[in-house]
């Protein structure tokens, strides 16, 4: 988005050089605005983007300030946050609205279980909250290993609110001159719902009283529910950039059939409400055979103006098809021609843009 905002400011110049008769000052105006749209479009699907995916979190424990703050300094284009709510309806930065897998929730509240035998986030208000120990994701999934990655016996991290990290992001702005985005996920709001609670429109108001209220604002909103940003764009009316996160149907993420999504008609749907999908790394990469293909997701979401951002590149958790971390980025960059990347190791996907000058 910087590369936008540095051709805006030659065009806001010419403007004040307007003082030739009105008409001729008027087509110039004109032809300027179009030229703005020109580089805005232009720049929008040439420029490849880095989220940091729920921080540096390869490095530091996910969504931990510290690991935002890594990211940041990584370089990475937009540091993602996902958001639940607390008992008191304070937006919070956390992967599940469960806290079990990277809190000390058991050790603290033990008696404060639901009958599933779970700790929620909901269940608890901010005070509460912020007692706990955060610490790297402790995975019941014995193929899904990350040893490698910080320890995860460390006392020093907390949860974090989204007005926390709004403030670090915006903050860091300031102080460095960078212009980091956010990227900000919904996380199951119909779940939130009949908890009672409407997490999307304490989102939206606390992004806005950050100034992120517009298409042109350095922020995505994505969301794996389709009825919710359907409803953000078409009755709650908001101008901010959307992404339709796509999932499997396994997972029970929303009350949708992904699989349908993922068709050209189901891309269609998508195009009236979002700006983009992030689908997963295996959507757009098969491999048989040993034979890598690219499938036909990329090109026809961009038939229809839609960026893609697929999620997640992990050095330590690649695609069996490939060798390592940079064949894997060279594929969806250049073979596939993905416009960003999520992915928990933010300096290595910077290194490889700058290298590959993308
Ligand atoms: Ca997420």
């Amino acid at each position: 988005m910087q590369f936008i905002y540095a051709k805006f400011i030659p065009l806001k110049q010419h403007h004040s050089l307007v003082y030739a008769p009105p008409l001729a000052g008027i087509i110039l105006i004109v032809y300027c605005c179009i030229l703005t749209f020109a580089y805005a479009n232009e720049t929008d699907l040439n420029h490849k983007i880095i989220i940091a995916h729920r921080g540096a979190s390869g490095y530091l424990p996910e969504h931990t300030l510290a690991s935002k703050t890594l990211a940041y300094e990584m370089g990475s284009d937009y540091l993602e946050q996902d958001v639940v709510l607390s008992k008191d309806s304070v937006p919070i930065v956390l992967h599940d609205i469960h806290l079990d897998a990277v809190t000390n929730v058991r050790d603290v509240y033990s008696d404060r279980a639901r009958k599933d035998g779970k700790f929620y986030a909901i269940d608890f208000d901010l005070h509460e909250l912020q007692q706990l120990i955060v610490t790297g994701r402790k995975s019941r999934a014995a193929t899904y290993s990350y040893s490698d990655r910080f320890p995860k016996n460390s006392h020093q991290f907390r949860i974090t609110t989204l007005e926390e990290e709004i403030q670090m992001i915006q903050g860091l702005n300031k102080s460095t001159g960078g212009v980091v985005g956010l990227y900000t996920e919904i996380k199951s709001p119909a779940w939130h719902k009949t908890q009672g609670y409407d997490l999307t429109t304490i989102v939206l108001d606390t992004l806005g009283q950050y100034g992120y209220r517009n298409a042109a604002d350095n922020i995505f909103i994505q969301c794996f529910d389709p009825a919710e940003l359907k409803r953000i764009r078409l009755e709650l009316n908001s101008k901010l950039k959307l992404v339709q996160l796509i999932g499997e149907n396994a997972w029970n993420e929303a009350d949708t059939d992904y699989n349908v999504m993922r068709t050209p008609e189901g891309l269609k749907d998508i195009a009236r409400y979002a700006n983009g999908i992030g689908p997963s790394i295996d959507h757009i990469l098969s491999s048989r055979f040993g034979k890598i293909t690219v499938t036909e997701l990329v090109n026809e979401a961009h038939n229809l103006n839609l960026l893609v951002h697929p999620y997640t590149l992990r050095k330590d958790s690649l695609p069996n098809f490939v060798s390592g971390f940079n064949e894997l980025i060279e594929l969806l960059f250049e073979q596939a021609g993905v416009d960003g990347v999520f992915t928990d190791f933010p300096d290595l996907a910077v290194q490889f843009k700058k290298q590959s000058n993308l």
